[in-house]
């Protein structure tokens, strides 16, 4: 998909930090890490959003998990946890819009952030 950071990074056209590459997926450090460890993880296969995804697009979301488990372990995550997370549109906070995980580790992470900014009641 034309201008798409996250499918440039599929062509090459922009480099990345693979972590882990095969016909489906591609796994590479987040350039702006919010933890120790801290992978971007995306489907080759463009899809803007959660919100988008469909009919087989929930297998292939499947698969993608299964590349987690594989990667926390490769990254040496798996035995004191880490936390996958999908953020899914302006009010998730996603500011690319190629469907990817954020796979985080390597520290106790703090709780999980909800409402920023006034509190809805
Ligand atoms: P999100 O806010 O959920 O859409 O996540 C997008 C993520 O992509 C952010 O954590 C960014 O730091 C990360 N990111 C943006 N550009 C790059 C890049 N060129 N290489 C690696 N990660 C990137
Ligand atoms: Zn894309």
């Amino acid at each position: 998909m034309e201008n798409c950071l996250f499918c440039k990074i599929v062509s090459g056209e922009i480099p990345s930090r693979k972590i882990y590459e095969d016909d489906e997926f591609l796994v590479f450090h987040d350039i702006q890490p919010a933890a120790p460890v801290h992978a971007v993880m995306i489907p080759k296969k463009h899809i803007a959003s959660m919100d988008e995804a469909g009919g087989e697009d929930f297998a292939l979301i499947g698969r993608l998990h299964q590349v987690a488990q594989e990667t926390s372990r490769k990254l040496g995550l798996a035995e004191t946890g880490y936390r996958l997370i999908n953020n899914c549109g302006p009010d998730g906070g996603q500011t690319v819009f190629h469907l990817h995980y954020h796979l985080l580790g390597g520290a106790k992470l703090g709780a999980l952030t909800g409402i920023s900014g006034s509190h809805a009641e």
